[in-house]
């Protein structure tokens, strides 16, 4: 028989690494392709981009190894993102291998959720591989203006994808509105609405001027200064609180629901009174969370890419390869982390200010 002194215990847990400037690390987002369904016109061109040929893709039991190996060094919370990446056929298989690696607590997705609607199956595969949440991008409740957003007609529905996502048990479920003023912005109360009928969080998130931003004129159809002038899309917070909060005022606005996790999404949630759902704004360009930041973005083609706008990354697929450890390529990856980004540094060039990022979907958003 063992003695307590003999039990076999689990080794503790790494706790985050942490950067040059103190933050603790422990989020990753792993984007898992740049290919995507959707041509959403704040994100990517209606041409596409050059897509990474398919042998520079991390393959899935690589995808696992960085995670296990990341893991192994602290990081604790992981989101499948891309480019789209229910288009990767491993998908399920991806999230059983992240879900069982020790010291993973989360596995979470973003989305557009076309995939939900087309295959009825795969939340629920999903869900059963060990996924434990998902983000639905959901930037217009009318199906015309779906369609002029993302460019496709996919027949995609928000309420109907987060319906399905909810019924896998993939829940809380948030559904991320990116406000372009002029395209959708007359949305936000109808969004803010259903916070009234359905336990899902609606976070308003403020347009990045990144990549292509002449296209918005077309779907907007009100001339083409955006090209000169993309920050006149950029609906800040505070306008968009004020009219979610008007659209709910019958039933008695929003108030504070709580603070938000730090560095992870909106600083604080509001919820109408009695409501089962709540409004969050996440707000990069009229407050950035850099003080804040917790996390490093793994590129599809195995990057680790220690800040969202800064071109700064390190090659973790030639080690993974070789097989060598991970430890050293990710120290030097939080070593060069910066302080902040420079999106909004007026002096820079707008591909200066995102670190030269083309597209979001390039790094997973
Ligand atoms: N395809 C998935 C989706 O749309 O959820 C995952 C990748 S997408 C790049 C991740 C997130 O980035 C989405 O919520 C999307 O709305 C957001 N995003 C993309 N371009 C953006 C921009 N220019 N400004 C703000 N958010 C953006
Ligand atoms: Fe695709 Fe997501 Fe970018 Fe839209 S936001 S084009 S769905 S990657």
């Amino acid at each position: 028989m063992l003695s307590p002194v003999d039990v076999p215990l689990t080794p503790p847990a790494a706790p985050p690494p942490r950067d040059a400037f103190g933050r603790a690390i422990g989020y990753l987002r792993v984007s898992l392709t740049d290919r995507c369904n959707f041509r959403c016109v704040y994100c990517m061109p209606a041409a596409g981009l050059s897509w990474l040929p398919r042998a520079e893709l991390l393959t899935d039991a690589e995808v696992v190894e960085a995670v296990r190996q990341l893991a192994g060094l602290g990081l604790r919370r992981v989101r499948l993102s891309g480019g789209e990446p229910t288009l990767r056929p491993g998908l399920a298989r991806i999230v059983a291998g992240v879900a069982a690696v020790p010291g993973v607590e989360e596995v979470a997705l973003s989305t557009n959720g076309v995939r939900f609607l087309q295959d009825p199956g795969l939340a629920p595969r999903l869900a059963a591989a060990g996924l434990t949440r998902v983000n639905l991008s959901a930037d217009s409740l009318r199906p015309d203006r779906v369609r002029a957003i993302a460019r496709r007609d996919l027949g995609f529905d928000a309420v109907a994808g987060a319906r399905a996502a909810e019924a896998a048990g993939l829940a809380p479920v948030k559904l991320n509105v990116v406000v372009v003023r002029g395209v959708n912005d007359d949305e936000v109360g109808d969004f803010a609405r259903l916070t009234l009928r359905h336990p899902w969080h609606v976070r308003f998130i403020e347009l990045m001027p990144v990549g292509e931003l002449a296209a918005w004129d077309a779907v907007a159809g009100d001339g083409g200064e955006a090209t000169a002038d993309p920050l006149r899309r950029v609906v800040p917070s505070a306008e968009v609180l004020a009219r979610a909060s008007d659209a709910l005022a019958a039933a008695g606005g929003l108030a504070v629901a709580g603070d938000g996790p730090v560095g992870n999404g909106p600083a604080a949630y509001y919820r109408a009174p009695g409501a089962p759902g709540t409004v969050g704004v996440i707000t990069p360009m009229s407050h950035t969370y850099c003080g804040a930041c917790n996390r490093v973005r793994l590129t599809a083609d195995g990057r680790l890419r220690p800040c969202l706008f800064d071109a700064g990354a390190v090659d973790l697929r030639g080690p993974l390869r070789r097989g060598e450890a991970l430890a050293p390529h990710v120290a030097r990856a939080l070593a060069a982390k910066p302080r902040e980004h420079h999106l909004l540094a007026p002096a820079l060039s707008p591909l200066r200010r995102a670190g030269g990022l083309r597209a979001l979907s390039e790094v997973g958003g």
